[in-house]
C-alpha cells in the first residue's frame, strides 16, 4: 500500500498539520491502495500563503524563463510516462491501454500545446494605430485549481499549465477520490525546478480544503472541473471575495444522427459513450437517431455494447473497466432502474454486475431505447456506461431534443451532407459540436454554454483565463 500522507507545499514535501488519513480505494478489487492525508484549514493557509509569497517574484518573469521551465516539465512528463499510467490505472480503474493512450497522453498533449501558445502569445500590444493605447496582460495572482478523477491528468494539466504558462501561483486540489497521478505530477514539478511556491498541492474533499480554498480572500481565482453540484457551491463560496470562477461541469451530450450518415456512426458513438467507462462530461449520451434507420440503429448498439468487454483495471487490452467508486455505481444502478420504472426499453446490459465480476465496481455496458427526452435517464448525467436512445423525425425536431437540456457542453452531428451538418451545428446550444467523429483539435477551446460551465480551457483561451487585462493611455 502506498504511503502518499505529504503534501506539497513551498517546493517541499511536507507532513499535514494534524494527521486526518484518508484510503484511496482501487475501484477494481475494492481494497485500499493507497493513503493520502485530508488537510485542514491549517494547511490550505500555509499552501496559500506560500504561492502569496512566489508571486511577485514569479508574475515577473519573462515569457522565455516560463516557457524554457515548462518545456523542461515536458521532458520529465514523457519520461515518467509510465509512472503517470500506473498511478491513474490504479487510483480510478482506467484499463492499462487506456490510462497510458488516452490519460496520460492528454496530459502530454496539453503541455505541448500550452507550449506552442506561449510562444505565439504577446502578453503587450498596441491598442491601434491611431490611438496612443497600450494593452498589457498580467496574471491575475494566486489560484486555486480543483480537479475531478474521471480525466485527472487531463484536467489538471489543463490548469496547472496555463497558470504557469501566465506567472500565477496555485494551490492545487486534486479529487481525494483520485489523487495519486496529480501527486506523481507534483514530483514532476518540483524535478523541473520551479522556484518554491509557485505550485503547491494539498489533497483534501470539498467541504474541506475545496470550500477553504474557493472562499479564501488571498486566492484571486478558482479554476474547477467536477460536479454542477459543487461547482454552484463554489461559485456561492466565492462571491463575497469577487473573485474569478470558471466552471467545467457535466454534460447530457446528444448525438444527431441522420439517415445519410456514414456507415460506422452508430458502433462510433455507442464506443464513445462507453470509453472511460462512461465517466466523461463530453460524452454523446444521448443517440438521436432518424427514424427511417431506427430499427437497424438500435440492433446495431445493441451488438457494439454487447461486444464491449468489461474487466480489472491492470490487465492490458482494450476493455473497459470499472467505475470509479461505489458512490458512482451506486448512483448508476439507481439511474438504471429509474430508467426501467420510467418505461424505457432496455436492449442491452441493465442492473447489477458483469456476471464474471465478483468484486469492484463493474458495471454493465447499458443501452435504453425509445427513451423519451424528459425522462430521467436523458436528463441527468450518468456517468456510467448508459447509452439513451431517442428517435426523431425531423431536422428541427432533432435540434430541438438537443438543446433541451440545461447542459451545453458538446453535441454530435452525423450526416454527410456537408451543409445540413453545419446548419445544425450552428443552431445547437454547446460549447463544440463534433461532427462525423472529427474531434477537436489540440489547443481549440473547451467548454460548455449553460450550465456546463463558465470559461474555456485550452489554447490562447485556456491561457487568457489566467490572465487580467490592464489599458494604458498615453504610451506612444
Ligand atoms: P465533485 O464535483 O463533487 O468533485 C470534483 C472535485 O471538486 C473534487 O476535487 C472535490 O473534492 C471537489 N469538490 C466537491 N465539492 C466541493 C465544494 N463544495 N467546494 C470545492 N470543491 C469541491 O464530483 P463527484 O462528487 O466526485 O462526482 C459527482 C458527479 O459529478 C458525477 O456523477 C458526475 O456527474 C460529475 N462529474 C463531472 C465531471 C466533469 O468532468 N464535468 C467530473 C467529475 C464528476
Amino acid at each position: 500500500m502506498l504511503d502518499k500522507r505529504q503534501f506539497y507545499i513551498n517546493g517541499q514535501w511536507v507532513d499535514p498539520i494534524a494527521p486526518n488519513d484518508l484510503e484511496v480505494i482501487n475501484p477494481s478489487n475494492e481494497e485500499v491502495c493507497a493513503i493520502i492525508s485530508l488537510g485542514s484549514s491549517a494547511d490550505t493557509d500555509l499552501a496559500i500563503e506560500s504561492a502569496n509569497k512566489a508571486l511577485p517574484s514569479w508574475s515577473k518573469t519573462s515569457k522565455e524563463e516560463r516557457l524554457k521551465l515548462i518545456e523542461k516539465l515536458y521532458e520529465i512528463y514523457k519520461a515518467r510516462w509510465n509512472d503517470m499510467t500506473e498511478s491513474i490505472s490504479l487510483e480510478m480503474g482506467a484499463p492499462y491501454d487506456w490510462a497510458n493512450e488516452e490519460q496520460s497522453k492528454s496530459g502530454a498533449n496539453h503541455i505541448k500545446n500550452f507550449i506552442k501558445t506561449l510562444k505565439k502569445f504577446e502578453f503587450e500590444s498596441t491598442f491601434d494605430e491611431e490611438s496612443d493605447n497600450h494593452i498589457v496582460y498580467e496574471p491575475i495572482g494566486v489560484c486555486a485549481l480543483i480537479t475531478p478523477w474521471n480525466w485527472p491528468i487531463n484536467q489538471i494539466t489543463l490548469k496547472v499549465i496555463p497558470a504557469l504558462a501566465a506567472g500565477c501561483t496555485m494551490v492545487l486540489k486534486p479529487s481525494e477520490i483520485a489523487p495519486l497521478s496529480g501527486m506523481v505530477f507534483a514530483e514532476m514539478v518540483h524535478e523541473a525546478g520551479f522556484p518554491a511556491g509557485v505550485f503547491n498541492l494539498v489533497n483534501g474533499n470539498g467541504e474541506g480544503v475545496g470550500t477553504q480554498l474557493s472562499g479564501h480572500p488571498k486566492i484571486d481565482m478558482v479554476s474547477f472541473t467536477g460536479s454542477t453540484r459543487a461547482g454552484k457551491l463554489i461559485t456561492k463560496n466565492s462571491a463575497d471575495t469577487i473573485k474569478r470562477v470558471t466552471l467545467e461541469l457535466g454534460g447530457k451530450g446528444g448525438n444527431i444522427v441522420f439517415a445519410d450518415s456514414d456507415p460506422d456512426a452508430i458502433k462510433r458513438g455507442v464506443k464513445h459513450v462507453m470509453g472511460n467507462s462512461g465517466q466523461s462530461c463530453n460524452h454523446p449520451t444521448r443517440m438521436l437517431v432518424e427514424k427511417s434507420i431506427y430499427e437497424r440503429a438500435v440492433k446495431e448498439a445493441i451488438e457494439q455494447a454487447q461486444n464491449t468487454k468489461v474487466d480489472i483495471a491492470s490487465k492490458k487490452g482494450n476493455h473497459i473497466g470499472p467505475v470509479v467508486s461505489k458512490v458512482q455505481y451506486d448512483k448508476i444502478q439507481n439511474l438504471i432502474h429509474t430508467g426501467i420504472k420510467e418505461g424505457a426499453n432496455l436492449v442491452a446490459g441493465g442492473p447489477d454486475r458483469p456476471d464474471d465480476l465478483e468484486k469492484g465496481y463493474f458495471v454493465k455496458p447499458t443501452i435504453f431505447s425509445d427513451v423519451n427526452n424528459d425522462m430521467t435517464i436523458a436528463r441527468e448525467e450518468i456517468f456510467g456506461p448508459v447509452l439513451s436512445i431517442i428517435p426523431f423525425e425531423t431536422e428541427e425536431e432533432a435540434i430541438a431534443i438537443t438543446n433541451d437540456t440545461d447542459y451545453g457542453l458538446t453535441n454530435y452531428v452525423q450526416t454527410q451532407d456537408k451543409e445540413k451538418a453545419k446548419r445544425v451545428a450552428r443552431q445547437l446550444k454547446s460549447g463544440g459540436v463534433e461532427v462525423n467523429g472529427k474531434g477537436v483539435s489540440g489547443g481549440t477551446p473547451f467548454g460548455g454554454f449553460r450550465q456546463s460551465g463558465n470559461g474555456r480551457e485550452g489554447g490562447k483561451w485556456g491561457l487568457e483565463e489566467y490572465l487580467e487585462v490592464k489599458a494604458i493611455t498615453d504610451w506612444k
